[in-house]
């Protein structure tokens, strides 16, 4: 059942998706190569204890940090480790926390040094698939709309969409209707409504959109072990229309980039 939520609900969840902003954009300040992703986990929960939150992730399905930390071919789920990040790598951090009683979650893929141009084209496209499917979620459209729009700006600049993970409805609970595959058919699927929150968050592939698990029953690898980007936003439905909670402002204010990529989806 899918649970709109009340302008006064929507509010309480932007402060929620800006706590997770604001600790992305701690994160990104501190990324570079010889830091550990465990390091970076560390100074996260810090963060968000200070700022008054709670770490959405950890213990959640029992998950045991606050961030997903998930290099190169790791898809998602990583688990933080005090493995050194090195020249090159690419690192996707996912965020939760509660606030309010509500849940944030979002996550970037970052930069670790000079990265191969291959890969930045990969982080670009991704991201640009985000808001491709953001730009659907509107009252009269469906969840086919948004995962359509998703798939096909990847697939036909050559990358895999992972299917076995997807977007989902965001409140209380972490994860709540609907499920928001990044892949359908359009006009498939339920029909948005008015007050809707939900996390959008595509997972691209270099190579194949095969994935595996690994043996700690969490980390998502691709199956060809080339590189994976995750990009993740939260969205509510107001006045029809889809308008950002979160922001990479504060990733994009750390690492000095200027962008105003997310001026559409804002309430004037
Ligand atoms: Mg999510
Ligand atoms: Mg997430």
């Amino acid at each position: 059942m899918i649970k709109v939520k009340t302008k006064e609900q929507i509010e309480l969840m932007r402060e929620s998706a800006l706590m997770v902003s604001k600790t992305l954009g701690m994160v990104a300040s501190e990324i570079k190569p010889g830091v550990s992703t465990l390091y970076l986990d560390k100074l996260a929960e810090e963060f968000i204890r200070d700022n008054g939150g709670i770490p959405g992730f950890l213990g959640l399905y029992d998950f045991p940090n606050t961030l997903c930390m998930s290099p190169n071919a790791q898809v998602v789920h990583g688990i933080p480790t005090d493995k050194p990040l090195e020249d090159g790598d690419i690192i996707s951090v996912d965020c939760g926390v509660i606030l309010n009683d509500f849940y944030g979650d979002h996550a970037y893929t970052f930069e670790v040094g000079a990265v191969a141009e291959e890969t930045k084209k990969l982080l670009q496209v991704t991201k640009e698939s985000l808001y491709e499917g953001i730009r659907q979620l509107r009252v009269g459209n469906r969840v086919g709309d948004v995962g359509f729009a998703i798939q096909n700006y990847c697939e036909k600049r050559g990358y895999g969409i992972v299917r076995e993970l997807v977007g989902h409805g965001l409140g209380k609970e972490m994860h709540e209707d609907p499920e928001m595959p990044n892949y359908g058919k359009r006009g498939r699927g339920k029909k948005f409504k008015e007050g809707m929150v939900v996390a959008i968050e595509p997972m691209v592939n270099l190579g194949t959109q095969k994935i595996i698990q690994l043996k700690d029953g969490w980390t998502i690898l691709t199956a060809d072990n080339k590189p994976s980007a995750h990009f993740e936003h939260d969205i509510a439905i107001v006045d029809g229309k889809p308008e950002l909670l979160s922001t990479f402002k504060y990733i994009y204010d750390a690492l000095g980039i200027v962008s105003d990529e997310e001026k559409e989806f804002r309430a004037n």
